[in-house]
């Protein structure tokens, strides 16, 4: 108990952009918190100080835009709920165009402050080398990518092997409406339907031999991003980057994850694919589908560009580019209740990039609902989930069950770190995308940008009734239709 709360203290073991937003929503209920951060005592290969919620990296929270940008409407919810990370950057920021990005210094500075003022927070600087102690009734690990190994082995020790990851490889994931359905076509290979299958599982994107030299060719020419020395190369075979695996000769795409074998196009029947690129469903609102073995070290940029060049993906508009990188995460879906729980060790919740979400503002944002899931729990309130039309309730859906957990390789997970993104959210009713009066030409892309502004407007207002607040008014600054 704490001088100034009659609860027993939520232990949070990591002081990052997570434990620092949990640490500070579950002090706002009135609940007292014992922060454990290492920094001070052992660091790690990419934080450079003992700053909490240090940028490790970029000095950036992506954009601002609240009326028709994923991220932005995710800063907005967390601003309403009462976000310290958000209400330090904004502080802190400097001069970025539509984005928010930040002073870092005086950004973690400021988050360092508030946390060390507050009354209720204690911070210990140590290192946690096990699971939190069962006396530690309610705690929250978020120890990030970088979670220091004695505590890692711990949690494989309690998930399983297979259920923590120490690098990502990330494949792209494309928004399904702009995969260009006139060129590519639905089917399995060889019409396998597998359990919870149909047949037609996989979008696929035929290749002629022109095609597949061309793009083997920029695949090998593409700009890639090293390793940080830290991270040495990650490669294995079950998940070579595509350029090397393209390097390695021309003809190993087209066996490998480009193999034509078992597929007809079905706009073309007669004539055999050379070279087939699949793309798999990888959330259950099939909004969003994944470049299947696609995994690469290519520079964003590059990959944009070369992964165009695939028929049927010309306009592919990317929820998220590919990537391999050190990272530690669980298996999410599978291991987490809908309240970041660990469903083995109730009271024992997870939050940040350690659940599998991707970014500074999205680990922040876990660490909110973590705090306060934790402390209504404490107080012996109702755990209440924010709707799956909010940003919020959009990326914790997704990490605790949206995902389509397709384990059809043994030892082989699917799910891979996710950034918010538009095609999280469920879809709109039907009929809400309408012409505006008065505007000739309504093309494909004004009917995007209306879409994501009505998704957007949805989120906004869900999350002010969930929250018991009125909607916060936000200036367009985007193209508007
Ligand atoms: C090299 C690198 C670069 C990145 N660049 C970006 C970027 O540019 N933009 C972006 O949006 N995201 C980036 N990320 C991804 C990610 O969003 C950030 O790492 C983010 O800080 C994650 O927040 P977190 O709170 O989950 O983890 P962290 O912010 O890393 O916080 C975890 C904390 O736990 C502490 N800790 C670890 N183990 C223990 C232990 N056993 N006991 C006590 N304390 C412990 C750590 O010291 C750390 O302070 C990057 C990640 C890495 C690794």
């Amino acid at each position: 108990m704490n001088k100034t709360s009659s609860h027993s203290p939520i232990h949070i073991v990591g002081g990052g952009l997570a434990g620092s937003e949990a640490a500070w929503q579950i002090a706002s209920a009135g609940v007292p918190v014992i922060l454990h951060e290492m920094r001070g005592v052992r660091g790690t290969d990419a934080h450079k100080t003992d700053h909490l919620a240090e940028l490790v990296c970029s000095n950036s929270f992506r954009s601002d835009d609240a009326t028709a940008n994923a991220v932005g409407v995710i800063h907005a919810e967390m601003r309403m709920a009462g976000s310290l990370i958000m209400a330090c950057a904004d502080r802190h920021q400097v001069p970025a165009g539509g984005a928010l990005a930040v002073d870092r210094d005086g950004f973690s500075a400021a988050v360092t402050k508030e946390i060390d003022n507050h009354p209720l927070i204690t911070v210990v600087r140590e290192e946690v080398t096990g699971l939190p102690p069962k006396e530690w009734d309610l705690a929250i690990v978020a120890t990030g990518p970088l979670t220091a190994p004695d505590l890692a082995t711990a949690i494989q020790a309690e998930t399983g092997a297979d259920a923590l990851a120490f690098f990502d490889a990330i494949a792209p994931i494309v928004y399904r409406e702009s995969i260009d359905m006139d060129i590519c076509w639905y089917q399995s290979r060889y019409d396998k339907v597998g359990p919870g299958g149909t047949g037609k599982d996989y979008i696929n994107c035929p290749m002629d031999e022109a095609q597949y030299n061309a793009f083997v060719s920029a695949l090998i020419d593409g700009d890639t991003v090293g390793f940080k020395e830290w991270e040495g190369t990650p490669y294995f075979d079950g998940c070579l980057p595509i350029e090397i695996m393209a390097e390695r000769g021309r003809e190993t795409l087209r066996h490998g994850p480009m193999k034509p074998m078992g597929l007809t196009n079905e706009h073309n029947p007669t004539v055999k694919a050379y070279a087939v690129v699949q793309l798999r469903q990888d959330n259950a609102l099939g909004t969003l589908y994944n470049m299947v073995g696609f995994q690469t070290k290519l520079k964003y940029g590059a990959q944009a560009d070369i992964f165009r060049m695939i028929p049927g993906l010309q306009n592919a508009e990317f929820a998220r580019l590919g990537g391999l990188h050190r990272n530690t995460y669980i298996n999410s879906p599978t291991l987490l209740d809908h309240s970041l729980t660990l469903k083995s060790r109730p009271g024992l919740r997870f939050a940040g990039q350690i659940t599998g979400c991707e970014g500074y503002v999205e680990s922040a944002s876990i660490g909110l609902l973590a705090g306060r899931f934790a402390a209504a729990e404490r107080k012996g309130e109702a755990v209440s989930l924010p709707p799956a039309t909010t940003a919020l309730g959009a990326l914790l859906g997704h990490i605790t069950g949206g995902h389509l957990v397709t384990d059809e390789e043994p030892g082989k997970r699917s799910f891979q770190p996710m950034n918010i993104n538009f095609g999280l959210f469920p879809e709109l009713e039907p009929g809400s995308i309408v012409k505006p009066e008065g505007v000739k030409r309504f093309r494909g892309k004004d009917k995007t940008i209306m879409k994501r502004q009505l998704v957007a407007k949805r989120a906004l207002a869900a999350c002010a009734e969930w929250l018991a607040q009125s909607v916060p008014v936000i200036e367009a600054e985007a193209e508007t239709v």
